[in-house]
């Protein structure tokens, strides 16, 4: 479908249509669209914009990643579809290895997620041939590599699901999502939650790690001083803030 620039809710329509795609290719299962609309009903809520606290934990992501001895990025379906040449440019320049991580886990289509990362710019690429468990997840979901999201010190996990999010930071790493659901249990366990929608946020903490990159001391201090609870305090708070906008404006109209 073509869509209309002009229209108001373009970037949303333009996203759905990539999924949509990527469910034909055999990237996106079904399961994936579903949870896009979930995301979708929380980016209304904020505006469809990046909130202000969002904009804070992006730039902690950043640092983390910057200062990572091993830092990996997970990537599923959906966020094949929706940006891989952005996930691959913040591998470049945070330099993290790249692991193909599926919930719904066939070899095919991890194989089809890998090109689709290739003809995007990445050279190597984790995920065929997982050789090692994430501890206290069962059957196929809990594989990995050694090399890669195993091993890792700091993981990015874009929509990830609770509990691997959760098995993830019971291994001791420092956890970074992003999840436009400020309630999701992915955002309540992240170490660094970023309550953002994926294709502003990845390319908001590529610009952060770009800044922050010649100056490491910045980025390790960043990182330190991340307060999770304020901030996910400031998010919920903006979020009451806009309702309130809302309503207000509803009464005015009459
Ligand atoms: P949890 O398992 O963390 O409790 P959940 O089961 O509600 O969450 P999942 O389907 O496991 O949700 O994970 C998908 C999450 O990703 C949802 O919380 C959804 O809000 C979020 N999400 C979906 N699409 C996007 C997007 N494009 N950008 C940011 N977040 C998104
Ligand atoms: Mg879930």
């Amino acid at each position: 479908m073509k869509i209309p620039k002009s229209h108001p809710r373009y970037a949303s329509l333009v996203r759905r249509e990539k999924l949509v795609q990527g469910w034909r290719d055999g990237i996106v299962v079904p399961e994936g669209l579903i949870a896009q609309g979930r995301g979708e009903a929380f980016d209304y809520l904020l505006g469809e914009e990046t909130p202000a606290p969002a904009l804070v934990a992006e730039k902690a992501a950043a640092a983390h990643l910057l200062t990572a001895d091993r830092p990996v990025i997970s990537v599923n379906g959906n966020v094949a579809a929706l940006a891989s040449k952005e996930v691959v440019r913040l591998a470049r320049t945070v330099s993290a290895r790249i692991e193909v991580n599926l919930f719904h886990r066939t070899e095919a289509r991890v194989a089809r997620i890998v090109k689709k990362l290739r003809a995007a710019g990445a050279r190597d690429v984790l995920g065929p041939r997982p050789d090692a468990r994430i501890p206290g997840l069962e059957s196929r979901r809990a594989l990995c590599h050694r090399d890669g999201i195993y091993s890792a010190d700091v993981v990015l996990v874009p929509l990830e699901d609770g509990d691997r999010t959760e098995a993830l930071v019971r291994m001791g790493k420092t956890v970074i999502s992003v999840d436009l659901n400020p309630l999701s249990r992915t955002s309540q366990r992240a170490s660094v939650p970023v309550v953002d929608e994926l294709t502003r946020a990845i390319p908001n903490i590529e610009k952060f790690a770009r800044e922050l990159r010649a100056d490491r001391q910045e980025a390790r201090r960043i990182a330190r001083t991340f307060h999770r609870g304020g901030n996910q305090r400031a998010t919920l708070d903006y979020l009451a803030w806009r309702l309130k906008g809302l309503e207000a404006r509803r009464k005015r109209r009459g």
